[in-house]
């Protein structure tokens, strides 16, 4: 697979035109995996209340592709820090089925990638500035191989997001997603916490304590800020800090995609859909305001040079208009930076 092929079909507005686009990059690629083997769909189907999320139509056309070369595929999505329709994989897959992500309809199994509860996940050792160890959610270990299918649009903290936030954010564990959104710090909200002790539990530095029938406490000095008690509490009890440096943030992320890719890349297609191109992210509710017409679909082997094209389609001016403030070219320098 050559890790600088794009295939690039333009669309126009029609769903008819878009699912031809769609079907004229799939034509063009190849997956290095032999009949029988299980396919990893990744795509986020919208937290509840979205308007802009990518409908099911484009899942399931690739889910046809994938039958039709005898290969076994289903669709998943993790689990997620906040509190909405996606917070464990209970309310996820109700979310998923709502926007018609599900099985009778996509032709394939709906799965949670980080297990119902959030705690199915894995810790890969890395070497890089801001992470010796990234966790991201088991499914990885439970394909043969993955399609990445990205929905390109803005975002408030990424300036846009496609595939490697797709694979970054996409990927993680819910306390991975908050270490990459910051060095969190628990601060706790005694009106929603029930003192189940699940902090105290999942706390790798004992940092969490509790005595009998009081609240919890977090020792500041001994906690390195990992989040996990902030991602397991199941009352979101802890308050998530957002506060971070930006470039640090996108270095973060990129980090945690490139993890993933050194795990999957070698058995992974990207197809990025260029359509609904909206301000902000499918993760917030509402209908976000359009910043470019939709454009295609293009298919690539690696996700830097799948977004980099994606940016270079759509054009820098319309991420830059929509997020002046975001770095967001930064993704591409550190993802060359760490050989990414
Ligand atoms: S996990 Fe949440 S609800 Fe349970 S004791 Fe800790 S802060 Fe309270
Ligand atoms: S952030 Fe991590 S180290 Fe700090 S109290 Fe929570 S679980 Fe413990």
């Amino acid at each position: 697979m050559d890790d600088k092929r794009i295939i690039f079909r333009e669309s126009t507005l029609s769903e008819a035109s878009q699912i031809d686009a769609l079907r004229g990059v799939l034509s063009e690629m190849s997956l290095p995996l032999s009949a029988g083997s299980s396919v990893g769909i990744k795509l986020h189907w919208g937290e509840i209340g979205n308007k802009n999320f990518l409908p099911p139509v484009y899942a399931r056309e690739v889910v046809n592709w994938l039958k039709a070369k005898k290969l076994k595929p289903f669709i998943f999505d993790n689990t997620v820090l906040y509190s909405g329709g996606r917070r464990d994989g209970k309310q996820a897959l109700i979310t998923a089925a709502t926007h018609n992500y599900k099985e009778d309809y996509l032709g394939c199994p709906v799965r949670i990638g980080d297990g119902l509860d959030g705690k199915h996940v894995v810790d890969i050792p890395v070497s890089y500035k801001h992470f010796k160890e990234v966790q991201i959610g088991k499914i990885i270990n439970e394909a043969d191989g993955f399609l990445i299918l990205s929905h390109f649009k803005g975002h408030m903290e990424t300036g846009f997001g496609a595939a490697i936030k797709n694979l970054s954010m996409g990927f993680a564990s819910r306390a991975q997603k908050q270490r990459m959104h910051a060095d969190a710090k628990p601060s706790l909200n005694k009106k929603k916490c029930i003192m189940c002790g699940e902090c105290v539990r999942v706390c790798p530095t004992g940092a969490a304590s509790m005595a009998e029938n009081e609240y919890p406490m977090y020792n500041l000095d001994t906690c390195i800020g990992c989040a996990q008690c902030i991602a397991m509490c199941p009352e979101v009890a802890l308050k998530i800090i957002w506060e971070t440096d930006i470039k640090v943030f996108q270095e973060k992320l990129v980090e945690t995609a490139a993890a993933v890719w050194k795990i999957i890349g070698k058995k992974t297609v990207l197809i990025t859909a260029l359509l609904n191109i909206v301000k902000d992210c499918d993760c917030l509710p509402g209908n976000h305001r359009t910043i470019a017409q939709d454009k295609g679909f293009i298919g690539a082997y690696h996700p830097v040079t799948a977004d980099e094209a994606a940016i270079k389609i759509v054009g820098e001016t319309v991420i830059n208009d929509a997020h002046p403030e975001i770095p967001w070219k930064r993704q591409f320098t550190y993802a060359r930076e760490i050989g990414f």
